[in-house]
């Protein structure tokens, strides 16, 4: 088994919970940068999670030779039939501001009941290797928009995200690890690496 595995991603905090996962598997995660490679920047072009998490595995795959682990996440918010969704990270027009982003959902749902302010987390992992195979695996966490951003953890939309009454800022990264969208499809995925390298 190739034992050297980069991810794509730029997000330390989300290279931080592939690492979690990843490496009691015995895969040495590396990102770009401590390979001592830049991997070209890939245009989140795709329609679909799925469409944009391979888009991301299989640049990388080729620009380094090495299987690469990529994951496009987002949250989809009932009540606003399902976005931001794939646009999450640019909701508020400039990407990656997370504290944009938390104050425009915030306000789009202010006068919203509880019952109605229902969503989840998406994440689609793909690990593209150089022989062409690809594996893919998808997680969902549901939870429910908060009135207020609560806790100083985690990244993103976690202060407003709810799940049994904690938001996902206030909890620990192993029961993050437990319970995300990430975390399940990151799961799946290494089961489907272990198939295929038993
Ligand atoms: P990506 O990097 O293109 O997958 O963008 C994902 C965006 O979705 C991030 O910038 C966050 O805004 C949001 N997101 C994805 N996963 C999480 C999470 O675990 N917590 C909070 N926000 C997340």
């Amino acid at each position: 088994m190739e034992k050297t595995f980069l991810i794509a991603t730029h997000n330390m905090k989300k290279r931080n919970e592939l690492l979690r996962i990843l490496e009691p598997l015995g895969i040495d995660v590396k990102t770009d940068e401590e390979l001592g490679i830049t991997l070209s920047d890939v245009e989140e072009t795709g329609e679909t999670f799925y469409e944009n998490a391979l888009l991301k595995a299989q640049s990388g795959c080729r620009e380094s030779g090495l299987p690469c682990v990529a994951d496009d996440s987002g949250l989809m918010v009932d009540y606003l039939a399902g976005a931001p969704g794939v646009y999450s990270a640019r909701f508020a027009g400039e990407h990656g501001n997370d504290a944009k982003n938390n104050a425009k959902l915030l306000k789009l749902l202010k006068d919203v009941p509880e019952e109605e302010r229902t969503a989840r987390f998406v994440s689609v992992t793909c690990c593209a290797f150089p022989d062409g195979t690809v594996l893919t695996a998808r997680g969902e966490c549901v939870g429910k928009i908060g009135y207020e951003e609560i806790g100083e953890g985690g990244f993103g939309y976690d202060p407003v995200f709810m799940v049994n009454g904690k938001s996902f800022a206030e909890i620990s990264d192993e029961e993050k690890d437990s319970l995300s969208h990430r975390g399940k499809s990151l799961a799946v995925l290494s089961q489907k690496l272990r198939e295929l390298y038993v």
